[in-house]
């Protein structure tokens, strides 16, 4: 007996920005909420610090792994993102700053393509402003306090402001998600937070420490991440908040709204390799589904659950970028010292918040003098262990540098004459240079979304490229990160990854954009999925181009613009149901017509292979233009099938010559290699009055990457309209891609997943010529009869007519 999923008002999958804000915004509007993440959750010290520890800290449940950092590695791009309650609020620097108001850039297409890198914001500041004001509050952000003790002694954040101010460029401190103080006192650091309610673990935080350590999860509860304000107060809302349940698929259900189905990581299989394809699958339902997964997890979502969702727009996937980042780093800063000397300009980048102000670089867009895309470059701190693994790396110069001390310090140690020893440890340490006289300098800004993410067999992929239309834009990153590494006394680094052309992003954006329409954009100004009704996005993912700043406030404002619109929808009105996915059509019935000839006394089988590639493209129905689209997207199709005709006799006198055929077809986009559960082919079926058009017609049903029943339906066209063109007519295969099984009478009704051509080639006809067989091996007039019977009806079409 199976149970009935447990149903809500709302589901949302991911616990980061977009998630966190929806599911807030939603329960506390009075819905239920279950709220899944895949991550666990991190309560103060629980991030490990230890190297074993932090070898244990990656997301790969396969291997065992149930860490925070998740890890991407493409073509020309490395992005990191995370896993955990709180999603990349966990991870990130706690910069919370709008989008500048003039980079809500609005072009329209160049070539009339979603694919040539326009950007479109079909929002504004002024509509976004409420809701920037609403997340600032709800995150409590502050600027660091430098003008007061112990903070004015941050030397970090007064060389970088020095050095930007003689550079005559424009800084500011930024606005942190920090605590330094309690609500009317002065900041202290390490003090324990005053909080109205209970946090979600039931922990008590204490004030920020200083230890640049954010990036790696605060162990003090200091970061106003989002498990002690938005997931917080989602929980005293009412909301379910499962850690641990990575959700794999979901589909929209005939009477409506979604069903949603998850695997649980259990802790036990941390450390151990697992099976995760054979985890149980646990379902709920929803009227409404809010993906929140984050610019990687929700387009992947997406693209492997296309096939449930024929109607998704052909922009899945379009619009990515890195929002600009380009990390470099100053290195052996040096400055005047009292005498004139040159002595170490010291960053100690280690004691601080990982960021604390920013340089804004003006933008063609902004009106003045600037020419070029706008960016900022901000003072990124490090941990302070990471400063004696660089005190590590320098440690054949200290070792040289000792030399002519060692005589003193032997003699120390032997003859006992000076028993008080903290200089000749402090020596041992060596001068520190190194370590304390470097700055990472975290560039980012308005790069071009022109990368396009796809499925490749099965896996996530990301066309991007380093030297395309953001080349002029990194170059201008690069050069004035140089000015600002000479300007701080120090040489400057590039990133050794750049020198690799590639970069490494921390803020992947874009795959579902946000457009005026489903030909522009995944889902509306408003996350609504477009065609999906009661389908969302609020994450990374919708952004259609780069916020320009750090851009998780960006995401959270429309996260919280989007709810409060599905808030009003509510109250106002219930969600329509949509249309039924056509998996639930009646199962099909063979192909084999209804009035087939009796089996022959002694037949004879024969049998042949066949190999055809193409292109389709997603959300299309017109063939040529679903194929030139898919071209361009290689989104490529391939299938190599066996058709059996099981007696020969039979096959030439039923009308429909049916044939049965086994398989595989190969889509990335699908999800790799789908083997074909079913299969029919059917040879020269009249399609014409006259006997002027015939049909080579193939039916193949499969399961795509995330087990969705989808159809391929092919058929070869020969007809007398162009001549003698029978190569073409029989090496073209019009192909549509079905939701659902679908008998050849639901074809009219069937929702089309993707369309296009197939073609065979040549040397792949000259192949599927060798592969025919006979059985027995003696009945060789089988190919004969078939031969006859190809010819005969070419004949019949191409032939002279009486
Ligand atoms: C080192 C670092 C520093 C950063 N610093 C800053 C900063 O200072 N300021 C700033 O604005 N941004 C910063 N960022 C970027 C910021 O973290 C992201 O832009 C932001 O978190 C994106 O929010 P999101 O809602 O799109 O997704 P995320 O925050 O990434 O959340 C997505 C969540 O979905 C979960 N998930 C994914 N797939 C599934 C699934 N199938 N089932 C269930 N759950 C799933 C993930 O585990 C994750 O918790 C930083 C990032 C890094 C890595």
């Amino acid at each position: 007996m199976t149970t009935a999923a447990q149903h809500f008002d709302a589901v949302v999958v991911g616990s980061g920005f977009g998630g966190s804000v929806s599911a807030y915004r939603l329960a506390e509007a009075g819905s239920s909420v279950c709220l899944l993440e895949r991550g666990k959750p991190f309560p103060p010290n629980s991030f490990p610090r230890s190297p074993l520890g932090m070898k244990t800290q990656f997301w790969d449940p396969s291997e065992g792994l149930h860490g925070m950092f998740n890890m991407w590695s493409f073509d020309n791009i490395d992005a990191i993102c995370a896993s955990g309650l709180g999603g990349g609020s966990l991870i990130y620097a706690n910069v919370l700053l709008r989008k500048d108001e003039d980079w809500f850039v609005r072009e329209e297409p160049g070539h009339g393509s979603w694919r040539d890198g326009y950007e479109y914001w079909p929002v504004t500041r002024a509509e976004l402003d409420p809701h920037y004001d609403r997340v600032e509050r709800m995150m409590n952000v502050q600027k660091y306090p430098l003008d007061q003790a112990p903070y004015d002694k941050t030397l970090k954040t007064l060389a970088f402001r020095d050095a930007a101010r003689k550079l005559k460029l424009d800084w500011d401190l930024v606005n942190l998600a920090v605590t330094f103080a309690n609500a009317g006192d002065p900041p202290m650091v390490g003090e324990p937070i005053k909080e109205d309610r209970p946090n979600i673990h039931g922990r008590t935080r204490l004030t920020c420490k200083l230890t640049g350590e954010c990036d790696l999860g605060c162990n003090h509860g200091s970061k106003n991440s989002l498990d002690y304000t938005y997931i917080t107060a989602a929980w005293h809302a009412g909301a379910d908040i499962r850690t641990r349940c990575e959700v794999r698929s979901f589909a929209p259900r005939p009477e409506g709204g979604y069903s949603v189905e998850y695997v649980i990581h259990d802790p036990e299989s941390e450390g151990v390799k697992t099976d995760t394809k054979r985890l149980v699958r646990h379902t709920v339902t929803c009227d409404k589904l809010i993906l929140s997964a984050g610019t990687m997890g929700t387009t992947y979502l997406l693209l492997k659950n296309r096939a449930a969702f024929p109607r998704l727009s052909p922009a899945l996937g379009a619009r990515f970028g890195g929002n600009g980042d380009l990390l470099t780093f100053a290195r052996n800063c040096m400055k005047d010292g009292p005498a004139g000397e040159r002595v170490p300009n010291v960053m100690d980048a280690g004691r601080a918040p990982v960021i604390t102000s920013a340089i804004r670089i003006g933008d063609a867009l902004d009106g003045g003098d600037a020419t070029g895309r706008g960016f900022y470059l901000e003072d990124a701190g490090l941990p302070e262990f990471v400063g004696w693994m660089l005190q590590l790396l320098d440690a054949p110069r200290s070792a040289w540098e000792l030399i002519p001390k060692l005589p003193k310090l032997a003699g120390n140690f032997i003859s006992h004459k000076d028993t008080d020893i903290g200089d000749t440890v402090s020596d041992l340490i060596g001068d520190c240079a190194e370590s304390s006289t470097f700055l990472p300098l975290l560039g980012m800004g308005r790069d071009v979304p022109e990368g396009i993410m796809s499925l490749e067999n099965g896996g996530l992929a990301v066309d991007w490229k380093k030297n395309g239309s953001s080349k002029a834009y990194f170059e201008r990153v690069r050069d004035v990160s140089k000015a600002m590494a000479e300007e701080l006394g120090g040489t400057f680094l590039d990133n050794p990854i750049w020198l690799l052309s590639r970069v490494v992003t921390v803020h992947a954006l874009g795959g579902c954009p946000m457009g005026r329409n489903e030909q522009e954009g995944v889902v509306d100004s408003e996350g609504r999925v477009f065609n999906y009704p009661g389908l969302y996005i609020a994450d990374g993912s919708v952004m259609p181009g780069p916020v320009g700043p750090n851009p998780s406030l960006t995401i959270a404002a429309l996260a919280d613009r989007f709810a409060s619109a599905m808030i009003d929808e509510h109250k106002g009105a219930t969600v329509s149901a949509p249309p039924p996915p056509s998996e639930d059509d009646p199962a099909p019935a063979a192909t084999p017509a209804p009035e087939a000839p009796p089996p022959s006394e002694h037949p004879a089988s024969l049998q042949f292979t066949e190999k055809m590639r193409g292109f389709v493209s997603f959300g299309e129905d017109d063939f040529d233009k679903g194929f030139r689209a898919g071209k361009k997207s290689k989104t490529d199709l391939m299938f190599h099938l066996t058709v059996l005709m099981d007696d020969i006799e039979r096959f030439i006198s039923d009308e429909q010559h049916p044939g049965s055929i086994t398989g595989h077809v190969q889509c990335d986009a699908l999800g790799g290699r789908l083997e074909v559960s079913q299969g029919w082919f059917n040879l020269f079926v009249e399609a014409g009055e006259r006997g002027e058009r015939k049909l080579m017609k193939y039916r193949l049903f499969m399961e795509d990457g995330e087990g969705h029943p989808i159809t391929l339906r092919g058929f070869k066209e020969v007809e007398d309209d162009r001549g003698f063109d029978v190569w073409s007519d029989t090496s073209t295969l019009f192909t549509h891609i079905y939701a659902g099984h679908v008998e050849p009478a639901g074809d009219d009704d069937a929702e089309i997943v993707a369309t296009g051509i197939l073609h065979i080639r040549p040397t792949d006809f000259a192949v599927q010529c060798a592969t025919f067989r006979v059985h027995p091996a003696h009945r060789v007039d089988a190919i004969g009869r078939f031969g006859a019977l190809f010819a005969g009806d070419l004949w019949e079409v191409y032939g002279p007519k009486g």
